[in-house]
């Protein structure tokens, strides 16, 4: 009857129920019945369990919230941006019209152009000294197509996978999606939020199965030195049935030396899927091209995954991404310096603020302060019991956009980003050191 009601009857595609709420004066009282079990029956529609398992993304509700109040004439100052405020550069724009005018316009390979796929193992010896072919290489639509496809080609329900944290927002919901469980172990600013492999052992059981983890670290700027990385690989040797995913991103934002991959190390290099893409290091977050390089089973059973999900990437964003990986770094390198810039200011301003604690960010965009001295404290109005509410409070009365930890694993701090000019940094800045000085 319910089947029936949703698929059958013409008159509720132009009675949608969502958000009906117009007048039903002038109604037959028919239709004004029928609508009412349209209504109803909307309200009680079964959807998949599936979906309660995870979480939507923090980060995209905080721009959302941020993009509502300035709809409403408020000038927010976005300071939770996850992407470079730097524009594509030119020759990439340029090679992605090309492709519109050279017809790309077919389905491409499920797995991404053979060429892209060749430039993608030619970037990881020019920049990693790590030899990939083809064939170990999936394209996808963003990276965190990538992560998803990886995941859910690896693990399944009664799997553990460690995952330090703090953590980007979708490690551990992908995981839950996977029917698997997160095993979160907690860094602390005291220890750079890096994970030691003493910790790492003590928490590997029969059911670990997994192992991701991203450096340069979103949200917390950690970058993993060679011997830090050389330390976690002697003891995932110990333990051949564990997969490692690196999320690699961030890898040109690194503002103190060489990126360091632990696929370097051959006695794991086979388990390692290196997670990559355009978006921050090429300013193409909306180009959306992510890509792994694993062993061929992993990358085959991507693949697999991926012809059922999206057929592959953009044929044109593929073509644009060729000429932006067979090209020199200098727009990159240029866009590193800006951030370097601004990491030295963000660290002098949240120095003037009382009572937050910061460690310097290695790479990525982003600070994670403590915040955690401002809970309890309210301005006569809200009280901040949390970092959520902190980062709302900072919405509503500092009109600035942060995003709280609770999104990254850890409700004691706020993740503040410094992808934006360095004249909002400052406004930006000065607005939060303003609403926190009203919390007593
Ligand atoms: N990995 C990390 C650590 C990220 O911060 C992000 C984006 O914020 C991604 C992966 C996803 O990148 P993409 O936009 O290419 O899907």
């Amino acid at each position: 009857m319910k089947k029936d009601f949703f698929t059958n009857d013409k008159r509720l595609t132009q009675n949608v129920p969502v958000g009906y709420c117009e007048s039903s004066k002038n109604q037959t009282p028919n239709v004004r019945t029928f609508r009412y079990f349209c209504i109803r029956n909307f309200l009680n529609m079964q959807l998949s369990p599936r979906l309660q398992r995870f979480n939507e993304p923090e980060t995209l509700k905080m721009a959302k919230l941020g993009r509502e109040l300035r709809a409403k004439g408020i000038d927010v100052i976005d300071l939770s941006l996850g992407e470079p405020d730097f524009n594509t550069p030119t020759h990439i724009k340029q090679a992605a019209k090309k492709a519109i005018d050279d017809n790309w316009s077919h389905y491409p390979p499920v797995a991404g152009y053979p060429d892209l796929r060749e430039a993608i193992c030619a970037k990881f010896k020019r920049d990693n000294n790590l030899d990939y072919n083809p064939e170990n290489i999936v394209v996808s639509t963003g990276a965190k197509q990538s992560l998803a496809n990886a995941v859910l080609a690896i693990v399944s329900d009664g799997d553990e996978v460690i995952i330090p944290t703090p953590y980007w927002v979708t490690y551990s919901e992908i995981v839950r999606l996977a029917e698997a469980t997160p095993k979160l172990i907690k860094t602390s600013v005291t220890s750079g939020y890096k994970l030691t492999a003493q910790e790492l052992e003590k928490n590997i059981s029969e059911k670990t199965r997994l192992f991701i983890f991203s450096s340069p670290c979103n949200p917390t700027g950690t970058v993993y030195t060679k011997n830090e990385l050389k330390a976690l690989a002697a003891v995932f040797e110990k333990y051949p049935k564990i997969l490692i995913i690196s999320d690699e991103i961030y890898e040109y934002i690194n503002f103190v030396g060489e990126h360091e991959s632990i696929a370097q190390f051959d006695s794991i290099k086979d388990r390692v899927i290196i997670i990559n893409g355009m978006s921050k290091g090429y300013a193409m977050t909306g180009y959306r091209l992510g890509y792994i390089a694993a062993n061929a089973k992993v990358a085959k059973a991507c693949e697999k995954l991926q012809g059922q999900f999206t057929s592959g990437a953009n044929a044109v964003t593929q073509r644009a991404a060729i000429t932006a990986l067979l090209s020199d770094l200098r727009p990159t390198q240029e866009m590193v310096k800006q951030f370097e810039l601004r990491r030295q200011r963000v660290m002098d301003l949240i120095e003037e603020i009382p009572g937050i604690e910061c460690a310097k960010p290695d790479g990525a965009f982003y600070i994670f302060p403590v915040v955690k001295a401002y809970f309890g404290k309210n301005d006569g109005e809200t009280t901040i019991q949390n970092s959520s509410d902190l980062v709302m409070y900072l919405l509503n009365k500092g009109h600035v956009s942060t995003v709280s930890g609770t999104a990254f694993g850890d409700d004691d701090c706020i993740r503040i980003s410094f992808a934006n000019s360095m004249e909002n940094i400052e406004k930006g800045f000065l607005r939060i050191k303003d609403a926190l000085g009203k919390l007593k």
